[in-house]
């Protein structure tokens, strides 16, 4: 009979759910090193043998409470009819830290079928596992795979068709060795995980008082399970009185004996122990100490940025020669054709400077993305959130907060997106407020051009010193809140290491190739746009088509709004209009500077020390540089991250009340830089 099976497939992040569901399904989904990515579900699917399975990505998940969105996601899905068959993908090379997932999915009472994934790794890493006894001790299929390299894929669709109804576990044969249990009841051969006597006392007494109440409820024993850890879906979803059977919630009794029953399983059944995992833990050691584990991050974030600096500006200097022909080639063109003066000044002033100005700053965007995607392939992003962990709880914001503000140096809209992961809307709105004080790359241009031009050989210092500030404002702005609400984070971090790898090649180019991607459309279209009405606007007055750029409708905003500006030293019209048109992106505050000052090739060395000369005659000097620098830093981010902003809160009244607080900081942080830089000066 041809019929549908529908699988989920859950597992840790990071375990090769999405790299499995793409091996079957031949999508590209997108394949990630860090938690938090796949936080929706997706759907495929494949055939073997007459039967077609639908499988559904899940996210990643480390238990099945429901603290956060993703875990809620997952949960709320493998309870439902929509899945027959639970496929619990494993990173084998990790056992231990894995299997925890898996007993609470056995718990649940579904065909749970357990998919060891990374069996290349495991293999190469001279590990053994015994495939006799892991099914003995867990009571279902074990099924050795590879995802990367495509083995043991049928006979993992193979034992899914064959268990797609077995309830009933296999043959369970445990010895736990010095337990005697004097429970009423023997469980050992029925439930894979048998708990400490007066546990199993309390799950009989709630199971009665469930047959009582809810006679229909399906899985008594997990609901059971659930009410001793005081779990508030299941408690609200099904009120029970159970005060006299548990006085306080005996979640840390359950949790604490699930991995005493893991060490059993894993002292059993894994042979060889890697020696990898004692050399992570070794370097572990020094990466997340307490004491060295934040200098070392803030000196890799140094490297980070020399080399986008140094191999950056090195290459950007052949995209600069490049854009120097192509505008030579393009003058050229046009005047051969005679063509309209103003039709030229458009595509020469407006689009070629704005857009190829922008263009330029691809390599350092690229040095940056191929150094961020290498740290987190290789494992260390996921200590990076564990060293924070630390200072995030003192912030009251559990470390998950920091994966999305570790985003948010890439670009404001995932990172804002990612905070999802976070389990309540109070995280939630802290950590969206705080994620566009993260320096995005898209203010990486503003940096790299302004510093260059003002602050010669300290450039590099100075451009961190800004991504410093982004940060400390970022941190300053949660303690107070954190002060203000006296919210503690109440769920600690559970989040586990993965060993370090060397970086895979596909996945790097894959993530830098997006990033990439991002950036050329972007160029070619916001940027694209932005450059034309900026040429617009200043090329256009009041009487129509104007030389003089004092004439036209940006010049009159600008000088509108430049007093406000004064006392934070951005009191230019020119600079105003920039920032303004920055809200589109922020990388337009390059290109309509070019516009603006009507200077071609703005990020050659000649077009900076013309530049220079230009801001020079209008008195623009280093510290109002830097204060530029800084506004452009805390400013509004984006129109795209506005957008996605309400998306996520739901709320303008929010969105608008953050926007006020970034512009707000933004002054009086411009005021102090400048302030302190005319003082130095
Ligand atoms: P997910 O978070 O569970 O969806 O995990 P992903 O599918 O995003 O994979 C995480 C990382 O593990 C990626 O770098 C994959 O290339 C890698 N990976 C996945 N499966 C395998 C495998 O079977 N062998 C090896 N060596 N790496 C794998
Ligand atoms: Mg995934």
């Amino acid at each position: 009979m041809n019929s549908t099976i529908n699988v989920g497939f859950i597992g840790n992040p990071n375990c090769g759910k999405t790299t499995l569901f793409n091996a079957y399904t031949g999508a590209n989904l997108k394949v990630a090193n860090w938690p938090g990515v796949t936080v929706e579900k997706k759907e495929g699917h494949t055939t073997y043998e007459n039967e077609t399975f639908k499988l559904i990505d899940l996210p990643g998940i480390y238990s099945l409470s429901s603290y956060t969105m993703e875990e809620t996601v997952s949960r709320q899905c493998i309870m439902s009819d929509e899945i027959d068959v639970i496929v619990n993908v494993v990173d084998a090379s990790c056992l231990e830290r894995n299997l925890y997932l898996t007993l609470q999915l056995i718990e649940l009472g579904k065909p749970v079928i357990l998919a060891l994934n990374m069996m290349d790794v495991v293999e190469e890493r001279g590990m053994e596992i015994d495939f006799h006894r892991l099914p003995e001790m867990l009571g279902i299929p074990a099924v050795p795979v590879s995802a990367r390299k495509k083995t043991g894929l049928s006979i993992l669709m193979h034992t899914v068709a064959h268990h797609k109804t077995e309830l009933r576990q296999s043959p369970l044969i445990h010895h736990h060795p010095g337990k005697h249990s004097f429970h009423v009841h023997n469980h050992h051969d029925e439930f894979t995980m048998v708990y400490e006597d007066y546990i199993e006392d309390k799950i009989d007494s709630v199971i009665k008082a469930l047959e009582e109440k809810y006679p229909e409820l399906p899985v008594k024993r997990w609901h059971a399970i659930k009410y001793l850890e005081f779990d508030t879906d299941v408690m609200s979803r099904y009120p029970l009185s159970i005060e006299n059977i548990a006085e306080r919630s005996y979640e840390k009794d359950i949790i604490n004996q699930k991995y005493d029953f893991l060490e059993e399983i894993v002292s059993e059944v894994l042979v060889n122990k890697s020696e990898k995992a004692a050399s992570t833990d070794k370097i572990d050691s020094y990466l997340t100490s307490r004491y060295l584990g934040l200098p070392i991050f803030l000196l890799i974030m140094a490297f980070v940025f020399f080399l986008t600096f140094t191999v950056g500006d090195w290459m950007k200097g052949y995209f600069e020669i490049c854009l120097v022909h192509f505008t030579d080639f393009a003058a050229g063109c046009l005047s051969s054709i005679h063509a309209d003066p103003m039709l030229s000044s458009l595509i020469l002033d407006g689009i070629i400077a704005g857009v190829g100005g922008i263009l330029t700053f691809l390599p350092n965007i690229f040095i940056l993305f191929l150094a961020l995607a290498v740290l987190e392939d290789s494992g260390y992003m996921a200590r990076v959130a564990f060293i924070m962990d630390g200072i995030m709880s003192r912030l009251g914001l559990s470390g998950r907060a920091f994966l999305p503000l570790l985003l948010g140096f890439g670009c404001t809209v995932p990172a804002i997106m990612a905070s999802r992961a976070l389990e309540n809307p109070k995280d939630r709105f802290k950590t969206i407020l705080i994620t566009p004080f993260m320096s995005c790359s898209a203010r990486l241009p503003v940096y790299v051009l302004f510093s260059s031009m003002f602050f010669g050989k300290n450039a590099m210092l100075v451009c961190y010193s800004l991504y410093l500030s982004g940060i400390i404002i970022a941190i300053a702005t949660a303690y107070v809140l954190c002060k203000i609400d006296g919210s503690k984070a109440e769920h600690a971090l559970l989040i586990e290491l993965p060993e370090y790898k060397s970086p895979n090649v596909h996945t790097i180019a894959i993530y830098v190739w997006e990033k990439v991607k991002d950036y050329l459309s972007k160029a070619g279209t916001v940027i694209f746009i932005a450059s034309v009405i900026m040429w617009g606007i200043l090329n256009f007055g009041p009487s129509g088509y104007v030389t003089d750029i004092s004439q036209s409708f940006g010049s009159l905003i600008g000088k509108v709004v430049s007093p406000l500006f004064e006392p934070v030293g951005l009191g230019y019209w020119q600079i105003v209009v920039a920032l303004i048109a920055g809200i589109a992106a922020k990388e337009v505050v390059v290109s309509s500077c070019s516009v603006l000052f009507g200077i071609q090739n703005i990020t050659s060395s000649s077009g900076m020390s013309s530049m220079v000369s230009a801001l020079g005659a209008i008195g623009f000097g280093a510290a109002n540089a830097y204060a530029l620098m800084v506004f452009c830093l805390l400013y509004v981010p984006c129109a795209a991250s506005i957008a996605v902003m309400k998306r996520e809160l739901g709320s303008s009244g929010k969105t608008a009340l953050i926007i006020l607080y970034q512009l707000s900081v933004a002054w009086l942080m411009s005021f102090i830089a400048y302030h302190a830089g005319l003082l130095l000066s």
